[in-house]
């Protein structure tokens, strides 16, 4: 278990439906918590789902590592599926896990099976935002949203880059 002086790192900040709501894990606070979900992992390892109140009293007491940003993002505007929700509840871990995971290669495999007509440069652009916003909208995404715009150009440019490389 943590004590009051462990380090901790903001992984990202969830929201859920309320009637799937989880429990507080701060200090044994367990309030129901469904918005602004705060997931931190503590320098031992472990990992804590708090609310915004329970949060906000460990940031006032670690005033070092108070300022910093969540490490995934704030996501509380994206909508999470049934089974991320119950990801949350059984196994954060993996769950952090999945938010956190590379681009899937599946989509330059798909790609590759029927690139004869892409050969050139605007098709590959073209192809890598449409795959990238197929993700996004996935995932529950915009990525028209202010917030998402810099997140979905760079993903576009990465994929652009490997479809590149995979030609
Ligand atoms: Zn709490």
């Amino acid at each position: 278990m943590h004590n009051d002086n462990s380090e901790y790192k903001l992984i990202v900040i969830l929201e859920i439906p309320k009637e799937k709501r989880v429990r507080c894990q701060y200090k044994g606070c367990l309030h129901p918590i469904y918005k602004q979900i705060h997931i931190i992992r503590y320098e031992s390892g472990e990992i804590s789902c708090i609310g915004s109140k329970c949060y906000s009293l460990l940031r006032e007491s670690h005033p070092v590592t108070a300022a910093t940003a969540p490490l995934l993002g704030d996501r509380s505007s994206v909508r999470l599926t049934e089974e991320e929700i119950s990801l949350l509840a059984s196994n954060t871990e993996e769950l952090i896990k999945r938010f956190s995971s590379a681009p899937e290669l599946n989509e330059i495999k798909h790609y590759k099976a029927g690139s004869s007509q892409l050969r050139n440069d605007k098709a590959l652009k073209a192809r890598a935002l449409e795959l990238t916003r197929q993700k996004f909208m996935t995932k529950g995404i915009d990525p028209d949203l202010p917030g998402w715009k810099g997140w979905f150009e760079r993903e576009t440019k990465e994929l652009y880059e490997q479809l590149k490389k995979s030609q």
